[in-house]
């Protein structure tokens, strides 16, 4: 298989605009399996639809997700459900970071005092660890969860990780998302049903919907925070071990 390159991710990106998810993930996996990862939250409809796509084309791909040791039961109960449903085994990548060993050596509920620095270590380093060896990863990005999201495109060159990412359901809705979920009867975290849109860990989620303005409201409520760091410009950052 040759390398990707931004110039074909950027190619690609422009070529595919106009289509439809499947078509997006269709392409993808083609071009990139089994070096190729699907990241799922187990804490949004958005990858709950987009892993019951990706499973459907037959191609091999990993499945994995950030096990930050905080989330909630109902998240971890619902991998349980998926690992039956779909026969797959989502890998789950944990900090180098015990919960006990990162109250010691940065602070106790470091969420509450630095949340971009608990992401980083508890998100951000175990997904670069996730892509090591990928060319290509698919996330349930949607334009419109957050401002912060408004400008992606359907595959392109991801220069955090540094490898291509595709974003299959860019323009997809809130409701076309539950639609397929319930026209498919894909597997979805309970927790949506008591007003989560968004879940993450349970520090950081507080319930919150659609008619807040922002799907994303609920996450880090009392700070100026969007977003754990995964999906956002700049350089990849990785704490340093003490
Ligand atoms: S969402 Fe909250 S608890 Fe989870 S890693 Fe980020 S700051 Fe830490």
């Amino acid at each position: 298989m040759t390398h990707a390159t931004m110039e074909e991710a950027v190619q690609a990106g422009a070529r595919l605009e106009l289509a439809e998810a499947h078509e997006v993930l269709n392409w993808g996996l083609q071009r990139y399996s089994p070096e190729i990862a699907l990241a799922c939250s187990f804490g949004g409809a958005s990858g709950m639809a987009l892993l019951d796509m990706a499973v459907r084309t037959g191609w091999a791909f990993e499945v994995f997700y950030l096990d930050t040791d905080l989330l909630f039961p109902e998240t971890y109960a619902l991998i349980e459900q998926v690992r039956n449903h779909y026969g797959v085994e989502p890998v789950g990548y944990r900090s180098r970071w015990t919960l006990e060993a990162q109250a010691r050596e940065f602070a106790p509920n470091l969420w509450e005092s630095n949340p971009d620095m608990c992401c980083s270590l508890r998100k951000v380093e175990p997904n670069a660890r996730a892509l090591q060896g990928k060319q290509a990863w698919i996330a349930g990005l949607r334009r419109d969860q957050a401002a912060t999201r408004s400008h992606i495109a359907k595959v392109e060159w991801d220069h955090k990780f540094d490898l291509v990412k595709l974003n299959p359901l860019a323009d997809w809705s809130e409701e076309e998302v539950w639609e397929y979920v319930r026209a498919n009867g894909v597997p979805y975290n309970p927790l949506h049903d008591q007003g989560y849109a968004s879940i993450g860990c349970v520090h950081c989620t507080r319930p919150a919907s659609a008619s807040d303005g922002d799907l994303r409201a609920g996450r880090w409520v009392g700070f100026d925070k969007t977003e754990c760091g995964l999906h956002t410009d700049g350089p990849l950052e990785l704490p340093i071990a003490r």
